[in-house]
């Protein structure tokens, strides 16, 4: 099994764990199989990691990690995948990892594979996030006490809300926080520069374009479509809350696979540059606007290469992908909807894949991706629903360690 990146021209290919290591082409594109394996089914009486584990093991195909990949997916994948049951409108909720997101998978799917690699060559990686919230909390958790692996994780002072501080400074041992005076950009430069500092060596990125973490979210599809089809004899419509389109893209790697996956619709926020593409035929990356669905406040979605590597022309990609926009008013008026007639609470980006439910989805057989836990965005739900949202146990958890982080001006040389 080889990965071509999508700028490819000279046909150069990589296996998945150099992809892994690399992060990102040499030539800037971004890394996708050169063709897509095809897989008849997976076994669902072994538990959702065990589906994982064989839809994952074709990607891994005479790659240095096929022997440990169990092993990774065992560990990286060690906590529930339920679908919250609605009569065949079903959510599946991706929250029960240990920063209430999906992310968790592709972040711990990416910390052990590194661990292993890093393992077998006797090197170490120092880990570089700048995060605006929950991408850093993810990748520190994930990163936590693995071998041959360090984190620094820089955030804004005083721009994250105080759960989201929680899960970037209630760390130990080899995860440190900066709390950096300056904004996100800034924390964002000072990992640019310390990149480009050619003294400073074995410095890495978590990045959520990585391989590694796509590739699990491929994983959670096959598993959630083969379990709503053994259940409901369908094959499930997916609406997925997108910003930067990695989630989405898994799903439609999944379905390429061979996975009963009827189709794909996109949710955004009010971001449209994938909604404004479908439109007009003309694709326009554009600075991003702030919404309530934070997470997905993406005006040039990173993972569009990737689409349009799979759909390459305007007619292709319209017969695929839809994409529809919901705006912060929807946002809360769905909240708000779901809770009042069945007491189920979905916090705002799920509550954007709601909304095209309901608006633009007719079939019964529809799985509103559920991408976090609604206690991460309390002061925007409880409000809303006149009742505290229950902190599930891994949040808890993290919100009792105590909380550290270095206070430190804007320049990288603090880091070191
Ligand atoms: C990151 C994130 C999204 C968007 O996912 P993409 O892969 O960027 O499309 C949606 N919801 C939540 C809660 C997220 O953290």
């Amino acid at each position: 099994m080889r990965f071509i990146s999508t700028r490819s021209t000279d046909g150069s290919s990589f296996s998945a764990s150099e992809a892994i290591l690399k992060g990102l082409a040499p030539d800037g594109g971004l890394f996708i199989p050169d063709s897509i394996p095809h897989l008849d089914s997976v076994d669902l009486s072994k538990g959702s990691w065990w589906a994982m584990y064989e839809a994952l093991k074709p990607y891994f195909e005479g790659d240095e990690l096929e022997s440990d990949l169990e092993d990774i997916c065992r560990n990286a994948f060690s906590f529930p995948v339920p679908f919250h049951e609605n009569g065949g409108k079903d959510y599946l909720e991706l929250y029960y990892g240990p920063t209430a997101a999906f992310k968790d998978f592709g972040a711990r799917f990416l910390a052990f594979s590194m661990e292993k690699l890093l393992e077998k060559r006797g090197e170490n990686l120092t880990i570089l996030v700048a995060t605006s919230g929950d991408t850093g909390g993810a990748v520190a958790s994930a990163f936590h006490n693995r071998a041959h692996l360090s984190v620094k994780v820089l955030f804004p002072e005083g721009r994250v809300a105080e759960r989201q501080r929680r899960q970037l400074t209630g760390w130990d041992g080899n995860v440190e926080s900066y709390e950096v005076s300056g904004s996100f950009d800034d924390c964002q430069r000072m990992v640019k520069e310390a990149f480009m500092d050619s003294s400073l060596s074995g410095l890495s990125s978590a990045n959520s374009i990585n391989l590694g973490r796509l590739l699990p979210q491929m994983a959670y599809y096959v598993y959630a479509s083969s379990m709503y089809l053994a259940k409901y004899g369908k094959k499930p419509v997916f609406i997925i809350p997108s910003g930067n389109a990695g989630n989405a893209t898994g799903a439609y790697w999944a379905k390429a696979m061979g996975a009963p996956i009827d189709s794909i619709v996109l949710a955004a926020n009010a971001n449209r540059p994938i909604t404004d593409y479908l439109e007009t035929g003309h694709y326009e990356p554009r600075p991003s606007v702030k919404t309530l669905a934070n997470a997905m406040d993406v005006g040039a979605p990173s993972n569009i290469e990737r689409l349009f590597a799979m759909f390459p022309d305007y007619d292709a990609f319209r017969a695929n992908v839809s994409a529809y926009s919901v705006s912060d008013d929807e946002i809360l008026r769905t909240i708000k909807e779901v809770y009042d007639e069945s007491g189920y609470i979905i916090c705002p980006h799920t509550a954007c894949g709601e909304r095209v439910r309901r608006a633009v989805v007719s079939a019964g057989n529809s799985v509103v991706v559920s991408t976090a836990h609604p206690a991460k965005f309390n002061e925007i739900v409880e409000p809303l629903i006149g009742s505290a949202v229950p902190i599930p146990e891994s949040l808890y958890e993290i919100m009792q360690r105590p909380s550290k982080a270095k206070r430190i001006s804007a320049d990288y040389h603090n880091l070191f």
